[in-house]
Parts: C-alpha cells; sequence; structure tokens
C-alpha cells in the first residue's frame, strides 16, 4: 500500500501520460502495473488482471517470453546501437527486413519487397505522408499531395499522424490537420446505415464516399488513401464484406495510392501475417508497429510495395527523410525473435482457424445480454455495444458514460476491456487458449451484469 502510493504521488508530481486527464490522476491515482506473464498483468497491490488489450494492441505472442529478452540482451552486448544512415547496414535490421518481405504475401501485381524502419506507428505515417508525396513528385505530378483518410481514424499522434486521423477531440488541439489531409466517414454500419439497408448495400455506399471526394477535390490532386482494414481504436469498426473490393475498385480507377495502415491489423491479429491479405486488399504501402516486437521494445516501419519502390528507391536518388533509430540493431533483433516465436507457434494460423473461430461464437452468444446491442469479433479484435433499449437501437445518453461505468466493473473484476465511447472492445494476446477464452468471457458476462444493475 505505502509504495502504491508512494509511486502514485511521484506520479502525478512528474508523470505527464498520454491520453489522460490529469486532474482525475491527481485525485484517484494511477493504476501501477508492476508485472506480467503470459495474458496478466498484475498490479502494486497484487490483483490479477487478464489483460483483454494486449497492454495497448501489441503483446501478440503474451508476456514472459524469456526468448524476447535474450534476444535483446545478446543483441545489446553485440552491437547496442549503429545507425543506418549513409550507406551503413546492420545484420538484425537486413535480416528483419528480408523476414517481413518473406511473410507479406503477394497480391495481384502488388508484391513487397523493401522495408523502411522507424520506431513507431505515427512516425511510420509521418513517413508514408512523405512517401507518397515524394513518389507523385518523381512521376512528374506535384500537384498530388491530398492524402484521404476516415472520421473517427487513429493513425498515431504526431502531426501529421493525428492529421491523418479522424478524432475531432485531437483535432481542436494544436490546430490540425495540417494542410491537405481530408476525410471521409467511417463504414460503421450499426451507427451509419439507413434503416433496413443490408450490409452489402451500406458497404458499397460507404466505399462510395471516398469516389464522392476524389471527385470534389479533383483526381489528379489526389496522392493516397489510408485506412486500416479493420478499424481499431476507433472502435473495432468491422466493415461490410462488399467494402473493400469497391474502396479497391476506387483507388485502382483513379490511380491513386492505397495505404493500409495495420499497426493492430498486422502479425495474426487478424489470423493473418498481413491484414490486406484477408481482405485481398492491394495496399501500396503498409504500415506497422506494435505486434512486430510483441510490444517488447519500440518498432516500427512501412512495407514498401513494388509500384512505389520502383519510383522511390530505382528512380529517385536520395530520400531526405531518416529517425536516428531506423533499423536500431537491438529492436530489429528482437522483431526477428517475436516473428519466429509466432511462426514456430503458428499464432496467426490459430487466431484463423481455431481460437479466432471460438471467441466469434463466444461474442455471438452475448447478443442475448440485455446491453449488448450488437458484438462482432475479426480475428483476435472485438467490439460490442451498450444499448438502452436492444430493439430499437436506442443508446444511452453518452453523458451517462455507460462505456466507462462498465470499464470500471471490468477492472475491478480482474479484466482490462477497453471504452470507446458505449462500444466495450477487447483485442486479447494471440497466445490465449481456448480455456482463456472462457475465462474471460465469463469476466465480460459478469461485468455486463454489473453495468446493467447500476
Ligand atoms: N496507427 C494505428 C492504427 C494505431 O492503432 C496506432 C496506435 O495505436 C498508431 C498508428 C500509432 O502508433 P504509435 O503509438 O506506435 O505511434
Amino acid at each position: 500500500k505505502q509504495d502504491t502510493q508512494a509511486i502514485q504521488a511521484l506520479d502525478s508530481a512528474h508523470f505527464i501520460h498520454p491520453f489522460t486527464d490529469h486532474g482525475d490522476l491527481a485525485t484517484r491515482g494511477a493504476r501501477v502495473i508492476t508485472h506480467a506473464d503470459g495474458i496478466y498483468v498484475w498490479d502494486s497491490e497484487g490483483n490479477k488482471i487478464l489483460d483483454g488489450m494486449s497492454g495497448l494492441w501489441c503483446v501478440n505472442a503474451g508476456y514472459g517470453r524469456k526468448e524476447l529478452a535474450d534476444a535483446a540482451y545478446q543483441q545489446l552486448m553485440t552491437l547496442p546501437f549503429y545507425n543506418s544512415f549513409f550507406q551503413t547496414t546492420n545484420v538484425p535490421a537486413v535480416q528483419l527486413a528480408a523476414k517481413l518481405a518473406a511473410l507479406a504475401p503477394k497480391v495481384g501485381d502488388r508484391s513487397f519487397n523493401h522495408v523502411f524502419f522507424s520506431s513507431s506507428g505515427s512516425e511510420s505515417n509521418d513517413t508514408n505522408v512523405r512517401m507518397a508525396r515524394r513518389y507523385w513528385d518523381l512521376l512528374g505530378q506535384s500537384q498530388r499531395k491530398v492524402i484521404i483518410s476516415r472520421h473517427n481514424a487513429y493513425h498515431g499522434s504526431t502531426m501529421a499522424g493525428a492529421s491523418l486521423g479522424g478524432m475531432s477531440g485531437m483535432h481542436a488541439q494544436g490546430d490540425l490537420p495540417i494542410p491537405n489531409i481530408t476525410h471521409i466517414d467511417q463504414p460503421y454500419y450499426f451507427e451509419n446505415a439507413r434503416g433496413g439497408e443490408s450490409k452489402a448495400d451500406f458497404g458499397l455506399r460507404a466505399a462510395r464516399w471516398l469516389e464522392e471526394k476524389i471527385l470534389e477535390i479533383g483526381p489528379e490532386k489526389v496522392a493516397a488513401f489510408i485506412a486500416e482494414p479493420v478499424q481499431g481504436a476507433g472502435g473495432v469498426i468491422i466493415p461490410p464484406e462488399t467494402y473493400w473490393p469497391e474502396i479497391q475498385r476506387i483507388v485502382d480507377q483513379y490511380g491513386i495510392l492505397l495505404i493500409c495502415d495495420e499497426v493492430i491489423c498486422a502479425f495474426g491479429r487478424l489470423g493473418h501475417w498481413f491484414a490486406y491479405e484477408k481482405f485481398g486488399i492491394k495496399p501500396d504501402l503498409v504500415t506497422f508497429a506494435k505486434g512486430v516486437t510483441s510490444g517488447y521494445i519500440p518498432l516500427g516501419g512501412v512495407m514498401v510495395g513494388n509500384r512505389v519502390a520502383e519510383v522511390l528507391i530505382d528512380k529517385g536518388g536520395e530520400f531526405n527523410h531518416g529517425y536516428t533509430y531506423s533499423g536500431h540493431p537491438v529492436a530489429c533483433a528482437v522483431g526477428l525473435a517475436n516473428l519466429n516465436l509466432m511462426e514456430r507457434e503458428n499464432l496467426p494460423g490459430r487466431v484463423r482457424t481455431e481460437t479466432g473461430p471460438y471467441l466469434a461464437t463466444q461474442f455471438e452468444a452475448l447478443k442475448d445480454h440485455p446491453l449488448v446491442g450488437d458484438a462482432e469479433t475479426c480475428g483476435f479484435v472485438a467490439g460490442l455495444v451498450l444499448v438502452k433499449d436492444k430493439a430499437n437501437k436506442q443508446m444511452f445518453d453518452p453523458d451517462r458514460a455507460v462505456g466507462m461505468i462498465c470499464r470500471g466493473h471490468c477492472f475491478r473484476n480482474g479484466l482490462i476491456m477497453r471504452a470507446v465511447g458505449d462500444r466495450m472492445i477487447i483485442a486479447p494476446p494471440l497466445s490465449m487458449t481456448v480455456a482463456q477464452i472462457d475465462e474471460m468471457m465469463g469476466l465480460i458476462r459478469r461485468c455486463l451484469d454489473a453495468t446493467l444493475a447500476d
């Protein structure tokens, strides 16, 4: 107890947290997480908590993997750092780039043989903006600057990342978006479909918002469209099956680049190494981070498809862009060890054929709960929406913050579940077993019941 309070006092005195109201923090104190193993974390009060969010969508292989720590230690002792600027390289970065290229499936005429490394998803999306614009410059079409994204998207917290993101709260702070970034609506069937509209029809209509936006701007000015295959932080928004094929038709028709942000969706989260494969999307650039190291160490990057690589690398000369930690040897060594581990344990395959389908049946069954207006999964991400009146799809008054009430019950019952408004979402470690899914579902039901009783 003593320790917890001392840490909390130091915390509120000195540590500015991301996405945190510090007034709340000062009164209630931060929860101090001290250690972790498998799918559980422990706090400084000794509470064991099932981590339904894999840290922050990243601990794909689960906690306590000694071989990742060993890989870091070995590399720290061999070469803790060297840069990859000015014609130098290092072995783990080369090996990881080759491994990622081998794991990235070819789709149609798109292949991925090149990787640009950063330390995060945000930096990687900044890189995407620069690469997309550079690509068009090199092709003599420098007027193509506009990047289209989606409302309620999250693509990071740097100036370009937060601008690509469609979160109005983020835009309001810091005079965003930066110029030449614009947004269309997200394909959220539950909220945006018209009465009686089928999922398939809604998916087509939602995709065509992109075409309308391109025509409004002028196709000759559009550089790229960026989107997550399944929107994560926006609330696990799973698009109808018709959505991505129609998006692909539109980007192909107008010749614009397609950027898939797979910071959450890659590395088995949706049952594939890369989620574009699941949806048959043909991206030109693919953002990754988080799961590439299972979050054990910061690492991100961009998979650069052949269309961009042929211009940028083969004809482009020097690309004036890079980070000190691009291709950091220790981060890359951990990434390599993590991908090898995930491959050996077939974690993406298990999510695709075993644990993912099982989670889906469990979420389907949740629809019988009086609070649950809808529930859906895609691989190992899942979302449910809390409603006041199921029959009429009537939501609660947002001021009641029912999602936050539910999240509080989860915490108290030993489960981390995230609230996005009144959508409750999970993204558990891919190492989770069927028995552990049962344990998690039991906790979710208990928390829903407690929320209902409130
Ligand atoms: N893109 C997506 C889809 C994300 O979910 C996130 C983080 O949650 C980011 C980008 C930003 O990544 P990072 O926090 O590593 O900068």
